[in-house]
């Protein structure tokens, strides 16, 4: 171990004989008469030499020795310092330091610890004001992400409360319409009768009195007009019946729908009679809150289709069937007819529309509007599945 060096203080190099050959660090307090050759021991007053020569002999038994106090003997004080000594090979060096210069090189340490404590804190502090703003414009970055995403948000939900309004706006538009439309459908169909019922009748009244004077073309002039007439009844029937059906002050009411079912078969009795139609029902029917006649139309309306849209020379059979869900009930009528191609399953639920000309199968094309406004009023929905020849199933749902 290299013994401590003094920063202010003797550092000095002797020979085995204790002879001073360099001094290393000069003191002029202490070593004005340096000039000329000395001993180690003469450093020293009268009464430190003896300790000095312990000193000297500690070192040679240690090789190293620390903190003598020896009084250096130099004018105009003897003064203390610790001695310290370390033997190399062919030299001793010794040290000799003032308890002051101890303090003052231990602050140097200090100091010098310090410094790189300084360096190693300035490093890291560069380090983290590196990361720092790294991480700021990681930051600054992410924040301008979140910024944008929330403009585009703000900007979404604008969007959409524009967009809400205008449904509302258009919604209660299509509130007015519907009840003008209805009002209209209405008053037009119930007008319309009696002007039609003038045509027709004066038709027939003109067959059954000039009947014997008018020609064949004449004749089957009178019969077109009269079919057209016939037709333009039916249709303002059918009309009237569908401006009636779900009617605001409407009341629900219980009702067996076996009964209602019952009742439907009796009216279409001419119906399933000629064509020797069987109505099968596959579950009771349960007990539901309806609107009576609105309800008594739908399953005429889907029953009479099931036998009329039959195939040739096929028994029509019909089967009806219900499922309990948990908050409605699932219906369905399923006939063995002709079916419809799956591009038809919305349209044929739009008011006139009809899939066949009235030679093949006669109708209005108003039926399946009025079982869809129906179902609706009832809260449920109202949908086919069915394949071309293959025969339909309507199903509907009415809510508990
Ligand atoms: P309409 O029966 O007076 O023609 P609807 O509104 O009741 O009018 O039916 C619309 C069209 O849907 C019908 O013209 C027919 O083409 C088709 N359709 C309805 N019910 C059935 C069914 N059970 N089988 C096959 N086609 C059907």
């Amino acid at each position: 171990m290299i013994p401590h060096t003094p920063v202010n203080g003797l550092y000095f190099v002797c020979g085995h004989q204790g002879d001073i050959l360099r001094v290393l660090r000069d003191d002029i307090n202490i070593l004005p008469s340096l000039g000329k050759p000395v001993t180690f021991f003469e450093l020293f007053d009268l009464h430190s030499r003896q300790k000095a020569q312990q000193f000297w002999d500690g070192l040679h038994q240690e090789s190293a020795i620390f903190d003598w106090e020896l009084n250096v003997g130099i004018k105009p004080l003897p003064q203390v310092y610790k001695f310290s000594g370390f033997i190399t090979g062919g030299e001793i060096l010794i040290t000799a330091s003032k308890q002051d210069e101890v303090l003052a090189n231990m602050f140097d340490e200090l100091m010098g610890m310090n410094n790189e404590q300084q360096n190693l804190l300035r490093h890291s502090e560069k380090t983290l004001s590196t990361l720092k703003k790294v991480r700021e414009n990681k930051a600054v970055d992410i924040l301008n992400e979140m910024t944008q995403l929330n403009n585009e948000l703000v900007n979404t939900q604008r969007k959409l409360m524009k967009q809400n309004a205008e449904i509302n706006r258009l919604n209660k538009q299509l509130q007015y319409i519907n009840a003008d439309l209805e009002q209209f459908t209405y008053v037009a169909s119930h007008d319309l009768k009696e002007p039609l019922r003038m045509v027709t009748g004066f038709m027939e009244l003109l067959k059954t009195k000039y009947g014997e004077q008018l020609d064949k073309k004449a004749h089957s002039y009178i019969d077109l007009a009269l079919d057209g007439g016939n037709r333009m009844q039916k249709m303002i029937i059918d009309l009237l019946e569908l401006s009636r059906t779900g009617r605001k002050n409407a009341v629900k009411e219980l009702a067996s729908l076996d009964e209602i079912l019952n009742e439907v078969k009796e009216n279409i009795f001419i119906l399933i009679e000629e064509t020797r139609a069987e109505i099968i029902v596959k579950t009771a029917l349960p007990v539901v809150a309806v609107y009576r006649a609105d309800f008594t139309r739908l399953l005429q309306n889907l029953l009479s289709n099931a036998i009329k849209f039959r195939k040739k020379d096929i028994q029509p059979v019909v089967l009806v069937d219900v499922k309990e869900k948990e908050d409605e009930w699932l219906f369905s009528v399923e006939d063995n007819g002709i079916g419809i191609g799956q591009d038809k399953f919305e349209k044929i639920f739009e008011i006139f529309a009809r899939l066949h000309s009235k030679e093949t199968y006669e109708g209005t094309g108003i039926g399946l509007a009025v079982c869809k406004k129906v179902v609706e009023h009832h809260g449920g929905k109202i949908w086919i599945e069915s394949e071309e020849g293959k025969g339909s199933t309507f199903y509907f749902t009415i809510k508990k």
